[in-house]
């Protein structure tokens, strides 16, 4: 059994709160990755690096927006620019071009120059969605590939073996696709391949197999931003990806901007065919980025000679020539401008987010050391994960599982009730807003837990 006891006293208003929320919301949560047991804690203000809830604790947030939050809580250039932007238009939704729209591509493709070609979203799951799209017109195949344990959003072509259990997984190197959901049996013809995630001869051979029905290959470079493909992994997908023309999609949603500026692709030196991009990007607000070769993304180009209707409008002759991208928000200009004055900031303040992140990342394996529980923090640039083992290598979804899961959830429960907030089992991402200050709270609360609490 865990210790809740404490957690619990300390927040009752939260334990109130979800009880009233679960009268009108499944749960009590808008998502249910909002949710863990026995209760979530219920947030009422944030500022830089904390978070307060409503019973009035502080925590040092390490979940930052599910890594979205480059630049911490309310960040005064994100305030301005978005105030500035909302004063300077007299709207706050266009639904025409803007300006705005190719200053931010520009930015985007000075750090991620594979993006020859963008399209904006308004979210990370409709850019993979839109990148999948994108694919399997441009090669006019059908079927998709993805990897177990990687995360690309919620809908029916990948809503498999994020998390499955091992029992029903398959073979590691011939997983088999677990639906990750109720509901999704009446699209069952759009079940993906699974792959192995760093297992390159299997990954080869399954890919080889399938050749002349796949359409993409859709990958996590650093799967759940802190467990990296290794380079020769990387290097061969790209290889076989390339020799079969399939389209290889690098989802770096989770690791755009994070991973290092320009993404894991930058880290690696690979060129993917398409990226997708959401979360940092976006500065706090939902956006999402698909981009690519420019002779992929123009199938999404609407004719020069041609007027395109809108729903139940008019009459497509060429529905089936142009592929179909629409939503009202995309571009948002408030958006864009926030985006953008988050890049520019964080140009500016990766490097000190970096050292922040390898300085915590440090600390808390010399201080697992000290306490002989076994710790690793695992990742790659301003993301990583706090893993319990004594392995020294965590190559993918299954070598998680083997770790001591019972022993982290423990220890972010403890870390909880000393104000150092990650979801458990969640992985720490990293803003500019930590500081000297954070450090030394983070290291002092994982000191005292580590050498006291722990079963
Ligand atoms: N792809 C990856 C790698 C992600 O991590 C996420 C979200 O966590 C998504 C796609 C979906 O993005 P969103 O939650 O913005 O829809």
């Amino acid at each position: 059994d865990l210790p809740f006891i404490q957690y619990g006293s300390k927040t009752k208003r939260s334990y109130e709160e979800m009880k009233k929320a679960a009268q009108y919301l499944p749960g009590g949560v808008t998502a249910n990755i909002k949710h863990f047991a026995p209760y979530p804690i219920v947030m009422e203000r944030a500022k830089g690096a904390y978070l307060e809830d409503v019973d009035g604790n502080q925590y040092i947030d390490y979940l930052m927006g599910y890594g979205a939050l480059a630049l911490g809580h309310g960040h005064s250039d994100i305030a301005k620019a978005v105030s500035d932007q909302m004063s300077r238009n007299g709207t706050f939704l266009f639904g025409t071009p803007h300006p705005l729209e190719v200053t931010f591509a520009k930015k985007i493709q000075s750090h991620y120059p594979s993006m020859e070609k963008m399209r904006y979203t308004n979210s990370g799951t409709e850019a993979t969605l839109l990148a999948i799209r994108l694919a399997c017109a441009y090669t006019k195949r059908k079927k998709i590939a993805k990897f177990e344990g990687h995360y690309h959003g919620g809908y029916n072509e990948v809503l498999y073996s994020i998390n499955p259990p091992l029992s029903e997984a398959g073979k590691e190197e011939e997983p088999e696709a677990v639906p990750e959901s109720s509901g999704l049996e009446p699209f069952a013809d759009v079940k993906p391949l699974m792959l192995p995630f760093n297992n390159t001869k299997a990954a080869e051979k399954l890919i080889k197999k399938h050749s002349h029905e796949l359409a993409a290959v859709i990958i996590e470079p650093v799967q759940g931003g802190f467990i990296p493909a290794e380079q020769s992994f990387i290097d061969s997908l790209r290889r076989v990806t390339k020799q079969y023309g399939i389209v290889l999609i690098f989802d770096e949603v989770k690791t755009g901007f994070r991973t290092s500026l320009g993404g894991a692709q930058q880290l690696y030196n690979v060129v993917p065919d398409i990226t997708t991009l959401g979360k940092v990007i976006g500065g706090g607000f939902p956006i999402g980025v698909v981009g690519g070769k420019e002779e992929i993304m123009k199938i999404s180009q609407p004719k020069a000679s041609g007027d395109v209707f809108d729903a139940g409008q008019g009459k497509h002759s060429s529905a089936k020539d142009i592929l179909f991208h629409s939503g009202t928000y995309n571009g948002h200009p408030t958006i864009l401008a926030a985006g953008l004055a988050t890049i520019e900031r964080l140009e500016k303040d990766f490097d000190r987010i970096l050292s922040y992140t390898n300085t915590l990342k440090r600390n808390i394996e010399y201080l697992g050391k000290k306490a002989n529980v076994p710790l690793k923090a695992i990742g790659l640039g301003t993301i990583f994960s706090v893993v319990c083992t004594k392995e020294n290598s965590i190559r993918h979804y299954r070598d998680l599982q083997e770790t001591n899961l019972g022993l982290r959830k423990q220890l972010d429960f403890h870390l909880l009730n000393e104000g150092i907030y990650t979801k458990p089992l969640n992985r720490y991402s990293i803003s500019s807003a930590h500081g000297e200050r954070e450090l030394e709270k983070t290291v002092k609360a994982y000191e005292r837990v580590l050498n006291n609490r722990l079963e």
